[in-house]
């Protein structure tokens, strides 16, 4: 199972249909696509990410399960989420997917996420989840960008006080990715 199955396994087990929901980082197309398929008649999935070449993935991966659904992409980075998701869907997201690093299978691995815009994009999810409402972040500390990344998500998840979490990686292994649900406070 891939990782990004797994993810969604874990989410499933908490909420298995979404309203309003956000891709971070659309990549490839995997999490948006998920998200598209287990959204109501009525419902939005907004999708971010800085590539045009991903969002282009995206939308072709999509394209056949839209039907009544709503999508919206937003070349920009999950670092303006705030200022992008229209002010009515604030505190009604049910969930927001990060999924870091770069794209894979792209040309240009220099451009990934980065620690201080995550954080960022991070310290804005409570002000559009609903409560009771998910973050699901994947993070890969298998580069030294990555492992950065990952230790400030992991202090920044620290001093957070608005959320209970859940952990998910493979012991065994060193630095193996790691998938955090976070759960906003009702
Ligand atoms: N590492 C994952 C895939 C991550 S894709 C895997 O192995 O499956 C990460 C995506 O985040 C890339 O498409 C990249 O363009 C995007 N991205 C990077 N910085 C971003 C930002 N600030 N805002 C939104 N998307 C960003």
């Amino acid at each position: 199972m891939s990782l990004t199955q797994m993810c969604h396994q874990e989410i499933i087990k908490h909420q298995k249909i979404f309203l309003y929901s956000i891709d971070a980082t659309c990549g490839n197309g995997h999490d948006t696509a998920f998200l598209l398929k287990n959204t109501q008649a009525q419902g939005h999935v907004f999708a971010f990410d800085v590539q045009q070449q991903a969002i282009l993935t995206t939308q072709k991966k999509c394209a056949h399960d839209l039907n009544k659904k709503q999508l919206s992409f937003f070349q920009a980075s999950h670092s303006k989420m705030t200022a992008f998701i229209p002010k009515r869907f604030y505190k009604k997201i049910d969930l927001i997917m990060f999924n870091l690093g770069y794209l894979p299978g792209s040309q240009n691995k220099t451009i990934c996420t980065q620690e201080k815009t995550t954080l960022l994009a991070l310290d804005q999810c409570s002000q559009l989840l609903k409560p009771g409402g998910i973050v699901s972040v994947l993070a890969y500390p298998g580069h030294r960008q990555g492992k950065e990344e990952k230790e400030s998500i992991e202090s920044w998840i620290n001093q957070q006080t608005l959320y209970i979490y859940t952990e998910h990686h493979d012991i065994k292994k060193n630095n193996a990715p790691i998938l955090w649900l976070l759960h906003l406070k009702k």
